[in-house]
C-alpha cells in the first residue's frame, strides 16, 4: 500500500432546514440550524466526509467551527498522510483549544479515508463492534405538545420506539409535571422515559421540583442546572433516588476526571461533538467506566454523517450501554444528504457496516444546504 496524502478540503457552511421546532431549557431551534459539513480528498482519489454540529447556547457557532477548520487545521492538514489519524489531531489540538466539533468533524473524514483504505468501518478500526444495533432514544422537545403526542404515537406504530427524553425546564414545573401525566398515559406502560432539564433550573428550588417529577419513575433526570453548577449537581445526586445525568458538564477527558473525583453525576451523556471526536469520546467512556458510571449516546443536531460516526462509536464502545438519541437525521432535518440513510428498525439504529462510516454522501443534497464554502 503505497503512500496516501491529503490533496483537498472543502468546507460547507450549512443551514439544515428543520422539519419540526425543538424548545430546551437553555434554547430554542426553529426553521434552520446552522451546521458544517467537511469533504477531504486524497491523490489516491479516496475521499472522506466529516460533519461538524455546533449550536451557539451549548458548545460554538457554525462560523467558528468552519473557520477553524478552512483557516487553523486546514494547513495541518494539506500535504499530510491522512492514515496517520492520531498524530494529526494531536497536531491539531496542540495549534487550537477547544472547537471540539470541528475537531470531531476533521477525525470523522480521516477516520472515513482510512477505513475505505483498509476496507473496514470505523466501528472495526476502533476496536470491533460490541453491538450492530443500538436502542433509540426519541426527544419530546417540540412546544406544541400535541403535536409531540402524536409524533411519539407515529415513531411508535412506525419504528417500535421505546425510549423518550422529555425536555422540561423551559416553561414552568407546573407545565412540566402536566406534560409527563399526559405523556405518561399516552405512551404504553412499557415505555422507557427520561428527563432532560438542559441546565433549565435554578439550584435553590431544584430537588423539590425534581422530586415531585421521580413520582413519574424517569430512568434518569440529565442535566438540572447550569453546566458549572456542579456543586449543585451533586447535592441533587445526592437527594434524589432517580439517577441524574452529566451532560453540558462533562464535554471532555478532562471533565470526565472531574465527574469521577467530585461525583456530581450518576450517569454521562457522550457525544463526539464535545468531547472533539471519537477517539476523546472513548476516553471519556474509560474514565466514567472504571469509576462506575455508565454513558448514554448523546447528540447535537447532527445530520446523517455525525450520527453514523456517533453509531461505530456507540457500536465499538461497551460502557455506552443507555441507547443513544440517533434520530435527528431521520426524523428532524429537512434534507437528507446521505444516499444510504440510517436505518431505524424495532427501535433500533442499526450500525452501517460498509468500510469508513459506512456511508454514501449525495453531493447535490450537499449542495442544497451549503450556504457558504470555506477553502
Ligand atoms: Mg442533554
Amino acid at each position: 500500500m503505497g503512500d496516501l496524502r491529503i490533496t483537498d478540503i472543502t468546507v460547507h457552511l450549512v443551514a439544515w432546514p428543520l422539519r419540526m421546532k425543538r424548545r430546551h431549557g437553555v434554547g430554542d431551534i426553529e426553521h434552520t440550524m446552522p451546521g458544517v459539513i467537511l469533504r477531504i480528498g486524497t491523490d489516491g482519489g479516496l475521499v472522506g466526509w466529516g460533519e461538524a454540529a455546533p449550536w451557539a447556547v451549548f458548545t460554538n457557532t457554525a462560523e467558528a467551527s468552519a473557520a477553524a477548520i478552512s483557516r487553523y487545521f486546514k494547513p495541518l492538514l494539506i500535504g499530510a498522510d491522512p492514515m496517520r489519524v492520531t498524530t494529526l489531531m494531536r497536531g491539531i489540538d496542540k495549534a487550537v483549544t477547544a472547537h471540539g466539533d470541528a475537531k470531531a468533524a476533521v477525525e470523522m473524514a480521516l477516520l472515513d479515508i482510512a477505513g475505505k483504505r483498509l476496507g473496514a468501518p470505523v466501528s472495526t478500526l476502533i476496536g470491533g463492534r460490541h453491538r450492530e444495533r443500538i436502542p433509540l432514544s426519541v426527544s419530546i422537545a417540540n412546544p406544541d405538545f400535541d403535536e409531540d403526542l402524536d409524533f411519539a404515537r407515529d415513531v411508535i406504530a412506525r419504528h417500535g420506539v421505546n425510549i423518550f427524553k422529555v425536555k422540561t425546564g423551559f416553561t414552568s414545573h407546573a407545565e412540566d409535571m402536566r406534560r409527563m401525566a399526559r405523556l405518561k398515559e399516552a405512551l404504553p406502560a412499557t415505555a422507557d422515559i427520561r428527563v432532560d432539564y438542559n441546565q433549565g433550573l435554578d439550584p435553590w428550588d431544584a430537588i423539590r421540583q425534581l422530586k415531585e417529577i421521580e413520582t413519574f419513575r424517569p430512568t434518569f433526570i440529565e442535566q438540572p442546572v447550569k453546566r458549572h453548577q456542579r456543586a449543585a449537581m451533586a447535592e441533587i445526586t445526592r437527594a434524589l433516588d432517580t439517577p441524574i445525568m452529566a451532560d453540558e458538564s462533562v464535554f471532555d477527558p478532562v471533565d470526565a476526571v472531574e465527574l469521577v473525583r467530585d461525583r456530581f453525576a450518576k450517569l454521562v451523556s457522550i457525544k463526539i461533538m464535545k468531547a472533539g471526536g471519537i477517539a476523546r469520546a472513548r476516553e471519556v467512556a474509560a474514565i466514567t467506566e472504571a469509576a462506575g458510571i455508565t454513558a448514554y449516546g448523546g447528540t447535537m443536531f447532527e445530520a446523517g454523517l455525525a450520527i453514523a460516526a456517533g453509531l461505530h462509536l456507540v457500536s465499538a464502545t461497551p460502557n455506552i450501554a443507555l441507547g443513544a438519541e440517533f434520530y435527528t437525521s431521520t426524523f428532524v432535518m429537512g434534507v437528507e444528504i446521505l444516499a444510504t440513510p440510517i436505518r431505524i428498525e424495532a427501535g433500533e439504529t442499526i450500525v452501517p457496516d460498509g468500510p469508513g462510516l459506512g456511508v454514501e454522501v449525495d453531493e447535490d443534497a450537499v449542495k442544497r444546504v451549503s450556504i457558504a464554502i470555506e477553502g
